[in-house]
C-alpha cells in the first residue's frame, strides 16, 4: 500500500495529493475545515472501497454509518438513476410520489412493524432534522417555555443550533455568542436531569447511544425514567436516532431496547445510503404544532432522495437489517474482546467502540487505513465500527484480523522508540 502517510510529506502536500492527485493544482482549493486526507476514494461495491491507486479497502466505517447496505447497492443505484431521468425536483409547493409512502414506511418503523400514527418532516441532513425538532419543541411549548435539555458529549449537529445543543463545551468556544435555550447534564444520570427541569422546559432531547461522543448507549433505567418525567411534566421525549436509526443498533431505532414512546425521532444517515436526506418524525398531536409556514426547505423530501430513501427502506426490510445487525454484531463483539490490548467493546448491534488499553487510536485507525481498513478514532481510545448492516462472517474475520495486527504494529512501534 502506498497511501501518502504525514511522515514522508506535509500536510497541506497531503491534502492536495488526496484532493486532486492529477489535477496538479498549486494550491488546495477546498477550505480547511478537514483535517488532510490520507486517500482519494473512487470507487465502492458491498462492504469494499477502492481509491484513485486501485488499492481494495473493507471500509467498517461506512461514510460515518450513512451506507448501510454497502456502496453502490443495486436497488438503491437503479432508483437514483431511474428517478433522475424522470423528475428531479419541483419544491415542496407540490405534491410528489414518494414522499408520503416514506413517511408511510418510517411510522411503520417507529412502530416496529405497525402504524405509529406519526408525521414526518422531510430535510436534508441530520442537523437540519435535529432544527426542525427544535423549532418543533419550541412552538409545542410556547412563550417562554423553550429549553432543550441534552446531555453532555451528545452530538446534534453542527448549524448554530444544533452546535449549541451539542454536549461538547470545546466546540462551542469559537463560535459564540450560541442561540440561547439550551441545557446540558450529565449523561445517564437521572437524578440531575430532574434537577435541570423547570417550567421553562419544552424538551428532553437525547440519543439512544452517544455516537460521536464515545458510542455511549444509554441504560434502560435512563431511558424509562426519562419517559416517566416527561409524562409527569408534559415535556416532549425527543431522540436523536440520526446515527442510531435505521437497522444500525439491531432494531428499527435505538429507542426500541429501552421500550420507550418518544415523542420526536429526528433521523438522516442511513436513510438515503449515501443520497442526503433526513427526517424528522413526530406523533401527530405534536407535529399539529406546526401551522402552514413555520418551517419549510427548498430541496427537503424531493423526488431524488425520497425515490432513494424508498429503494432503502424496502431493502432493510426485505433482508431484515436489524436482525444482521443483531447476529453480525454479536459475532464481531465476541471476536474483538479477545484481541490483546482491548479492554471493552460497547455499543449496540452493528455500532460499537472498541476500547484500547494503553494505545493511541488514531495511530491505530491510520494504521487500519494503510493497512486497507477503513475504521476511524471516535476518542483518544476507542476504535469505532459501523460497517454495512449487509456484511458477512467472511468480512468480520477479515476486518478483527486486520484490526489485530494494526493495533500490535502501533504497540511495537511505540515500544522500539
Ligand atoms: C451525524 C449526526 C448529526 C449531524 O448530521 P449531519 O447530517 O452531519 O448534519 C446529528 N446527530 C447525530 C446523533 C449524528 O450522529
Amino acid at each position: 500500500m502506498t497511501t501518502p502517510t504525514s511522515e514522508s510529506i506535509s500536510p497541506v502536500d497531503a491534502h492536495r495529493a488526496a484532493v486532486s492527485p492529477d489535477a496538479g493544482l498549486d494550491r488546495c482549493p477546498l477550505m480547511p475545515n478537514y483535517g488532510p486526507p490520507a486517500v482519494q476514494f473512487v470507487r465502492g461495491e458491498g462492504p469494499y472501497l477502492w481509491d484513485s491507486r486501485g488499492d481494495v479497502y473493507l471500509d467498517f466505517l461506512s461514510g460515518l454509518a450513512v451506507t448501510s447496505l454497502g456502496h453502490s447497492h443495486p436497488a438503491v443505484a437503479a432508483a437514483v438513476a431511474e428517478q433522475s431521468q424522470r423528475l428531479l425536483h419541483v419544491s415542496n409547493l407540490y405534491a410528489t410520489e414518494h414522499n408520503a409512502v416514506v413517511a408511510t414506511m418510517l411510522d411503520q418503523a417507529v412502530g416496529d412493524g405497525d402504524p405509529a400514527g406519526g408525521q414526518v418532516f422531510f430535510c436534508n441532513s441530520g442537523a437540519e432534522a435535529n432544527e426542525a425538532a427544535i423549532k418543533l419543541a419550541r412552538r409545542f411549548g410556547g412563550h417562554g417555555r423553550h429549553v432543550v435539555v441534552c446531555a453532555f458529549q451528545s452530538f446534534h449537529g453542527r448549524t448554530l443550533a444544533t452546535l449549541a445543543a451539542t454536549g461538547q463545551p470545546q466546540k462551542w468556544e469559537a463560535f459564540q455568542p450560541l442561540p440561547e435555550g439550551f441545557r446540558h447534564v450529565v449523561w445517564n444520570d437521572l437524578d440531575e436531569l430532574e434537577r435541570s427541569l423547570d417550567e421553562t422546559v419544552a424538551a428532553i432531547f437525547l440519543e439512544p447511544v452517544q455516537g460521536e461522543g464515545g458510542v455511549n448507549p444509554a441504560t434502560i433505567e435512563y431511558f424509562q425514567g426519562v419517559e416517566r418525567i416527561c409524562r409527569e411534566r408534559d415535556i416532549l421525549f425527543m431522540v436523536d436516532e440520526v446515527q442510531t436509526g435505521l437497522g444500525r443498533t439491531g432494531r428499527w431505532f435505538g429507542f426500541q431496547h429501552f421500550d420507550v414512546s418518544p415523542d420526536v425521532i429526528t433521523m438522516a444517515k442511513a436513510l438515503g445510503n449515501g443520497v442526503p436526506i433526513g427526517a424528522c418524525w413526530a406523533k401527530a398531536d405534536v407535529a399539529a404544532s406546526f401551522s402552514p409556514g413555520d418551517h419549510a426547505t427548498t430541496f427537503g423530501g424531493q423526488p431524488l432522495a425520497t425515490a432513494a430513501a424508498r429503494a432503502v427502506l424496502s431493502t432493510m426490510k426485505a433482508i431484515d437489517a436489524p436482525e444482521r445487525a443483531r447476529s453480525m454484531g454479536a459475532a464481531i463483539s465476541e471476536a474483538l474482546v479477545k484481541l490483546p490490548r482491548v479492554t471493552e467493546c460497547r455499543g449496540l448491534g452493528l455500532l460499537l467502540a472498541v476500547e484500547l488499553d494503553g494505545v493511541d487510536a488514531k495511530l491505530v485507525a491510520a494504521e487500519c487505513l494503510k493497512n486497507g481498513l477503513v475504521v476511524n478514532a471516535v476518542t483518544p481510545t476507542a476504535i469505532r465500527l459501523a460497517p454495512p448492516l449487509t456484511i458477512e462472517e467472511s468480512h468480520i474475520a477479515e476486518a478483527v484480523n486486520k484490526l489485530a495486527g494494526c493495533i500490535e504494529a502501533v504497540v511495537a512501534a511505540s515500544e522500539s522508540i
